[in-house]
């Protein structure tokens, strides 16, 4: 089973009934059906764009209030909210109403607020550094789920006169691998909250038949490939859905999503002490970033239960950013963010899950 590439689950196995951010505006009208027109709007507009509870919708009455609470219950319970220690970045630990858990993660910057948001609970995709894919998949979420992640960061951001410019899909799950409640979901962050679709980004462990469907959507959402690896034989240890979709099928899938969109491709790739760091590695990304013109974004690896290895050294990171900018390949060091708190990928689900056991 081990050498076995991850296949994508096809079942939903979601709650049948819809929650709070479930319905779009069509349906909720439908749900409001009898009430006067202009009802749609206000309630729309209380949700979506003041982020408000439907019982502080105050300018419709209480009734109706109450019987959107009861028709359409949220979806996330709050487990649990860590502050990192600058007090700039919040992990949520949530429960959905099947009992499932995800996380989302907050993150205040000067001239930015961004949220990341999980796309399932648990992750098929089976990456043995990631703590996600180190406890496997649950199921899929559906839009009104993934919506409800941002609204809450939202409405909590609120709270210290900030809102949220960017959402990036890079907490738990493979967003591509449930694609189309994804995609309503950044349908209803774009033109409901708000948020233009360029601070919109997808990241994918490269799973190709998704990068061609989330092409055809043609839209300016951006896309992050996690990369980590730039030859076959060391990403199929780490990536195993390369053993499926291998680098240079994943390239082509990769250089039809530039020329289609016109929108410059990330790769991402965790840095890994004495696995993927030395400068050969730094070469092959090269060469493979190049023809793509991508940008390449470093992230020190965050050390997870079940992995033995370490992230690499501060100074070999800088070393190997320099190393792509000899290249030729634009590179940045994504600042790790609340490592204090366990919010990389799936820690905090894992760090609760073995503190219940
Ligand atoms: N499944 C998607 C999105 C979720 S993971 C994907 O693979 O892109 C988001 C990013 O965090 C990915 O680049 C993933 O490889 C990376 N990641 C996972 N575990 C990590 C860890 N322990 N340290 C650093 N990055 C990690």
């Amino acid at each position: 089973m081990a050498n076995e590439p991850p296949t994508a689950p096809t079942e939903t196995n979601l709650p049948s009934d819809p929650s709070l951010y479930d319905l779009d505006r069509v349906a909720l009208g439908e749900l409001l059906d009898g009430e006067p027109r202009f009802r749609l709007d206000q309630v729309w507009s209380g949700l979506y764009e003041q982020l408000k509870d439907p019982a502080d919708i105050s300018n419709i009455p209480k009734v109706l209030r109450t019987a959107i609470d009861e028709l359409l219950p949220p979806s996330l319970t709050m487990v649990r909210r860590s502050v990192s220690d600058d007090r700039e970045t919040s992990k949520f630990l949530w429960q959905l109403r099947d009992g499932y858990l995800i996380e989302t993660v907050l993150m205040h910057y000067d001239d930015r607020t961004t949220v990341c948001v999980s796309s399932q609970a648990g992750c098929a995709m089976a990456c043995g550094f990631c703590a996600t894919g180190q406890a496997g998949f649950d199921r899929h979420l559906s839009t009104g789920e993934m919506v409800e992640q941002v609204i809450r960061a939202g409405q909590i951001s609120a709270e210290t006169n900030r809102r949220v410019d960017n959402v990036v899909f890079m907490g738990m799950g493979e967003p591509l691998a449930n694609l189309g409640p994804v995609a309503s979901a950044l349908e209803r962050l774009n033109e409901d909250v708000g948020i233009g679709a360029r601070h919109l980004t997808v990241s994918t462990v490269g799973v190709v038949p998704g990068i061609e469907a989330f092409t055809d959507l043609q839209s300016q959402v951006g896309l992050a490939v996690s990369l980590h690896a730039a030859n076959d034989t060391k990403r199929n240890e780490l990536v195993p859905i390369n053993k499926r979709f291998p680098l240079d099928v994943l390239a082509r899938a990769c250089h039809r999503y530039v020329q289609t969109t016109g929108r410059r491709l990330s790769f991402e790739w965790a840095m890994i002490d004495g696995v993927n760091d030395t400068d050969a590695d730094a070469a092959e990304l090269a060469a493979y970033a190049t023809p793509l013109r991508a940008h390449v974004n470093l992230i020190p690896l965050n050390a997870t239960p079940a992995y033995a290895t370490v992230g690499s050294p501060l100074s070999r990171v800088h070393q190997f950013k320099d190393r792509l900018h000899t290249g030729g390949v634009n590179a940045t060091v994504r600042r790790n963010r609340g490592t204090d708190i366990d919010a990389a990928c799936g820690q905090l689900t894992a760090h609760h899950r073995s503190v219940r056991r």
